[in-house]
């Protein structure tokens, strides 16, 4: 599978309007697909024991998606076979008081991953940028007005590059995903959670309000991205719409990821292996 298709690493590569969340799903044959997501998984499984062993570097996994497009279930597979002292996840909702009263980047920043461990965010810091533009709430914040400029969005697109590139540079490997779905295919998505008693939980009246505002999101999603999409902190851009595909997709890029970091399981220096043997030599002699 070639995933460069879908990597964008440069600023302004991403054209919305010539983007198929349907590419390529119809092409593929989805039991093979299937399997190779399976391999996949083990092939996680081992690099991550190895990245953990390792704890030189972390990995920062970015989920940004309109309501229902598959983010929560692609961690539950993606992730399935991972050890999960080695993953921390963090969701993101709407700020509460606490949180209003820091900057935007303040809650994200705690819940980054230490190194060695793999940190998924589940949804992010680039909400500021997308909820926060479509409805203009900064206007509404308790922030003083030289912060209320109408370039705000344009820092922050800044900001968030500088901030990313910070990590990079101290250690931190991020990879953000966009997991894109059709308008017609959410619906499709929230009518089964209307017609299944055991997915309703899933399911507020604020999503399906929020579709109104669906082209302002996909303009904010494509600003977004155009942004802040470099080589240190790239965006892949999901065909969602069926959401085996995505899963796929979202597992090769990880394991590309661990694949480039190398792992090495850490050699033991002359002292250690000394203390091995005389550890051995006391199992061995014990009574
Ligand atoms: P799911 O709906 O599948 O449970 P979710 O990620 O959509 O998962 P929600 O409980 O719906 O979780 O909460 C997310 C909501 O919080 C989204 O509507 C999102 O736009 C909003 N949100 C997240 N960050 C911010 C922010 N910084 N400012 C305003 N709203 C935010
Ligand atoms: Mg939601």
């Amino acid at each position: 599978m070639n995933l460069d298709k879908f990597k964008i690493t440069d600023i302004n590569k991403f054209n919305f309007k010539a983007f198929d969340p349907d590419a390529q799903t119809l092409s593929m044959d989805k039991q093979a697909v299937l399997e190779n997501g399976k391999i996949n998984i083990k092939k996680m499984k081992l690099l991550q024991d190895r990245f953990y062993a390792e704890g030189k570097e972390s990995v920062l996994i970015v989920l940004q998606a309109m309501d229902a497009a598959g983010k929560d279930g692609a961690i539950k597979h993606v992730m399935a076979g991972v050890n999960p002292q080695g993953v921390e996840v963090s969701n993101f909702k709407k700020p509460t008081d606490i949180e209003n009263a820091h900057d935007y980047l303040w809650r994200c920043v705690k819940a980054l991953p230490p190194k060695g461990k793999i940190g998924i965010f589940n949804r992010s810091y680039y909400e500021d940028v997308l909820v926060n533009r479509v409805h203009s709430l900064y206007k509404n914040q308790n922030l003083p007005d030289r912060c209320k400029t109408d370039d705000i969005f344009e820092k922050r697109y800044n900001q968030i590059k500088n901030f990313e590139e910070y990590l990079w540079e101290n250690g931190t490997r991020i990879i953000k995903f966009f997991f894109c779905i059709s308008k017609d295919e959410q619906k499709k998505r929230f009518m089964k959670r209307i017609a299944d008693k055991n997915k309703n939980w899933k399911l507020s009246d604020s999503d399906v309000a929020e579709r109104k505002y669906w082209d302002d999101y996909m303009e904010a999603y494509e600003l977004a991205i155009n942004s802040t999409a470099t080589q240190y902190a790239p965006w892949y851009v999901i065909p969602s719409n069926k959401k085996w595909f995505a899963r796929y997709l979202v597992s090769e890029a990880i394991i590309k990821i661990l694949e480039d970091i190398n792992p090495k399981y850490p050699k033991v220096g002359k002292e250690k292996e000394k203390m091995i043997l005389k550890c051995k030599d006391i199992l061995k002699n014990e009574k």
